[in-house]
């Protein structure tokens, strides 16, 4: 019944880990995908029940490295049916913005050539990323982690993105409740971005704080949470396609 986006599986404590498999049943969690970071976290197993995303995430990205990470990535996209992120551009990165916009680039362009789903990191660099986005004629990908205007939302919708709620919504971000009010619902995809952006109240999140996320939307946008599962869990469908086509 839940779809979480975007979590990081390599971050979750042992008891995270530990009865996932009766956890996520237990809580309805259908799927959820496993977002790539780095050449190390690439070669990580696969655990059942994770659909992987394979990117170099902007605070990994190496000037040094850059060439060879990429061709690295290339081979892991081409061999496994994923999604690529994150990926994206985030003014906290250590790799200057030029060099950051180079590994974004060449990423969504092995996205467009793969035809995968993109997973966007983006933080401080929204104008950056959209003049890329059309250029590269990106249109199936999720911002993870918004919190932005409705103003901003519209942008990337108007391009064909989807934005990717979690946590943050529990915080007091009056900016993001009337992003959440203004928008669609079908602009919305559920993550938890587990371990991270944990939910007010908690110190790390789960995927199976979704149905709570699911209920803040509901109660924001004033329609029934069976509502918010139904059309965010078709979003995700449409958006990640055939990695989420088993069962129904
Ligand atoms: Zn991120």
């Amino acid at each position: 019944m839940w779809v979480d986006c975007n979590v990081h599986v390599e971050g979750w404590s042992p008891a995270q880990r530990l009865n996932w498999t009766e956890r996520a049943q237990a809580a309805q969690i259908e799927a959820v995908i496993w977002s790539g970071t780095d050449p190390l976290q690439w070669d990580l197993p696969n655990p059942e029940g994770f659909v992987r995303a394979y990117g170099l995430h902007p605070l990994w990205v190496r000037e040094e490295t850059l060439t060879a990470d990429l061709t690295q990535l290339e081979s892991y996209v081409r061999a496994h049916p994923s999604a690529v992120g994150e990926i994206g551009l985030d003014r906290r990165a250590v790799a200057p913005m030029a060099v950051q916009v180079r590994a974004l680039s060449s990423q969504l362009q092995l996205a467009v050539r793969q035809r995968c789903a993109v997973i966007l990191h983006v933080v401080r660099a929204h104008d950056l990323v959209f003049p890329l986005l059309v250029e590269h004629a990106v249109s199936r990908f999720m911002v993870h982690g918004f919190s932005g205007s409705p103003a901003l939302a519209r942008r990337y919708v108007d391009l064909g993105g989807v934005l990717g709620i979690g946590g943050l919504l529990s915080r007091q971000s009056p900016r993001l409740r009337e992003t959440v009010r203004q928008l669609p619902l079908d602009a919305f995809v559920l993550e938890s971005d587990a371990p991270d952006l944990p939910p007010q109240g908690s110190r790390v999140s789960d995927p199976t704080d979704l149905p709570n996320t699911a209920a803040l939307i509901a109660q924001v946008k004033g329609c029934d949470v069976q509502e918010v599962a139904q059309v965010t869990r078709a979003t995700a469908r449409r958006l990640f396609g055939d990695l989420l086509a088993q069962g129904d």
